[in-house]
This record gives C-alpha cells, sequence and structure tokens, in this order.
C-alpha cells in the first residue's frame, strides 16, 4: 500500500502517519519528493484498513498495489488451475491446455426432452451437460423451470449418457438436494453478488461455475468468486456471459477481452456462454469461434430438440446445421491454439 501526502503536509502530518502504521506492526517507508511525500506501507493490509488512513491529516490518496482477492489471484499462485468435473472415471478437465465443451438446455423440461438434448450435446462433442431445474427469471410470470423434479431427469440422463451435469442453483437452501443429484453447481448472473449464496456454495463440496453479474467489473466478479474460496473451495470455474451496454442489437455485449484479462489476474479457469451473450442462435458459432481464438478454456451452449416449443431461450438454442456448424468448430479450432479436446483427457 502506498500512501500520497498532500502538497502541503507539514513533518508532523508525516510522522504521525508513521507512528498510526507503526502502531499496528506495520513498517512506513517514507519518501521525500521537491513538492510531495509518499509513505510505503509494508505490512498486514488489513490492519491498515483499520487505520482509517485517509482522514489522517495531510493524507491525499491511499493506493492498494496487492490485488483485493488472495486466493483466486495469480500473485501467489501463479500457475493456472484446472478445475475437475464429475465422479472418478468420468472426470472432466476445465482449464489451460484443454477445451471443454458443456451443451444442454436452457431448461429442463420433460425427460424425453433432456435426453434428446443431451444426445444432441454428446454427438456435437460435448463432454458435460447443462440444464437449469431452477430458473433464476426476471419476471416472476415467466416459467421458473420444474424445480426438484428437473434434478431427477437430470441425474436419470446423467447415468444414461454418462455426461457430468452443471445445474444452477438460485436459493442457498436448495444447495443440499442440488449437490445430491449434480456434478458442479452453477450461480447465474443475476446471483453473483449474493454472498450468502456464494458461502453457502463454498461449503457444498463440489466445483461452482460462477458467471459473471450482468453489470460487474471483473474484480467484483473475482471477489465473488473469492467468497466462494475462502470457505474452502477453489474448485471455480469463471464464465463470462455477457454484459449490459447501451448496444441493443445483442441481448448482451461479450466481453471477449475478460478472458485474457482473467487469465492475467487469476489462476481460475474460464469459459465463455455465447448463447446468453448473443440471445441469438445465429451469433453462437461465431462468438464460439472468437472464445476459442481468444483462449477461452471452454464454452457452455444451449441446445434444444425442438426450439420453437423451448419454454425458456428458445431464440438462442442451436440444432441442426447451427450445431453441426458449432460441434466443427470446437473440433477443429482448439488444437489451433494449442488445446487439447478434454475428451482425451477424462480421468
Ligand atoms: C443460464 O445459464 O441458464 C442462465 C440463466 O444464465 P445467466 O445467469 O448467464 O443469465
Ligand atoms: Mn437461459
Amino acid at each position: 500500500m502506498v500512501i500520497v501526502m498532500s502538497p502541503g503536509a507539514t513533518d508532523d502530518d508525516i510522522a504521525h502517519v508513521v507512528e498510526r502504521v507503526e502502531s499496528v506492526g506495520g513498517e512506513a517507508f517514507v519518501s521525500k519528493g521537491v513538492v510531495r511525500t509518499i509513505i510505503g506501507l509494508v505490512g498486514d493490509i488489513e490492519s491498515f484498513h483499520h487505520l482509517n488512513l485517509r482522514t489522517l491529516r495531510g493524507v491525499a490518496d491511499v493506493r492498494r498495489i496487492s490485488d483485493p482477492y488472495k486466493l483466486v489471484s495469480r500473485q501467489h499462485h501463479p500457475d493456472r488451475s484446472t478445475v475437475w468435473v464429475g465422479p472418478s472415471g468420468r472426470q472432466v478437465p476445465i482449464g489451460p491446455g484443454s477445451f471443454t465443451f458443456i451443451a444442454g438446455p436452457c431448461a429442463i423440461e420433460t425427460a424425453e426432452q433432456t435426453v434428446e438434448a443431451a444426445r444432441m450435446a454428446q454427438s456435437a462433442g460435448a463432454t458435460i451437460l447443462r440444464g437449469g431445474a431452477f430458473k433464476p427469471r426476471t419476471s416472476p410470470y415467466a416459467f421458473q423451470g420444474i424445480g426438484a423434479a428437473g434434478l431427477k431427469i437430470l441425474a436419470g440422463v446423467r447415468e444414461a449418457t454418462g455426461m457430468p451435469v452443471v445445474t444452477e442453483v438460485v436459493d442457498a437452501r436448495d444447495i443440499e438436494i442440488v449437490a445430491e443429484h449434480v456434478d458442479m453447481l452453477q450461480v447465474g448472473t443475476r446471483n453473483m453478488a449474493n454472498f450468502g449464496l456464494l458461502q453457502a456454495v463454498g461449503e457444498a463440496g463440489k466445483p461452482v461455475l460462477l458467471k459473471r453479474g450482468m453489470s460487474s467489473t471483473i474484480e467484483e466478479w473475482l471477489m465473488a468468486a473469492e467468497y466462494i474460496a475462502q470457505r474452502g473451495n477453489l474448485d471455480v470455474v469463471l464464465c463470462e456471459r455477457g454484459i449490459r451496454t447501451f448496444e441493443p442489437a445483442t441481448r448482451n455485449t461479450l466481453d471477449i477481452s475478460a478472458v485474457p484479462v482473467v487469465q492475467a489476474a487469476s489462476h481460475l479457469p474460464i469459459i465463455v456462454d455465447p448463447s446468453h451473450a448473443a440471445g441469438r442462435k445465429d451469433l453462437v458459432v461465431p462468438l464460439t469461434r472468437a472464445a476459442i481464438a481468444v483462449g477461452s478454456d471452454g464454452v457452455i451452449v444451449d441446445v434444444h430438440p425442438n426450439p420453437e416449443t423451448a419454454l425458456c431461450d428458445g431464440p438462442q438454442a442451436l440444432l441442426g446445421t447451427e450445431l453441426r456448424e458449432l460441434a466443427q468448430a470446437v473440433r477443429r479450432l482448439p488444437p489451433m491454439v494449442d488445446r487439447v479436446d478434454a475428451r482425451e483427457l477424462i480421468r
């Protein structure tokens, strides 16, 4: 941490700052310039926060140098992490060096629809099945998901296909039952800053897929991941799913630069959701190509056997020609950026 003193700060002001820092066991290194003095602090940053340094006379600014998130930062963990999803024998990696394709319906509707979507996903090359049983909808009148019945369907399809499953949890009270049925818990964009939910999924003993809040900065998102990590769960995969901007042509604006920015700041894996970013099926393949090229560790895509009757997000669901194009992209492009298909690494 660095303190910048104002040009008018006196020797007494500087001495007082040094005294306060030393009172909590810190060290203060004073560097006097012609106009300004800066003071470098070494020690426990949390104890410095309690000093309310900005309130001291002569202090113009206080700047943090280290990341505010610790456990998920690369500062103390330079190697990028791999998160393994699923039971032994079917564990799929998400991380550096590999490319993981996750697909499935936005919402679980019926057993038939889910099996069909899972088969479509699997034949297109997906290794993990997605599907929402509890849907976090903006409108309370919109379809809310079929709840626990959907979890049972997911567990059945998981057995039938051998695919590990990821599903969203919207309420901390559901975590236990969700964790009993699936391999990975998703926290959606609307709950990224629900700190109680983050802490609870941090204690659930399953990997977590943490989507970026639609209006959250990358730092806020990494702080949300820190909440999960702080409860002892470092198996967190981040997911860029588009953010709110002024542009109405797409549902959200995919922040493609978030991928390398996150990879520089955090050791956690990061994947991209082109379906929820665009909200339009015609953009899913181009955005998937962009995600692979920029270095994403995977993608998560909506597929549906009959988008016309889908109860949720039909306009962005792939099938037929688009799904074939997607399958081709996820097969051909990752090797060009030195990534191995996660299917080859299942253990
Ligand atoms: C979803 O993946 O089903 C979903 C609701 O996504 P998001 O939270 O990104 O809107
Ligand atoms: Mn959706």
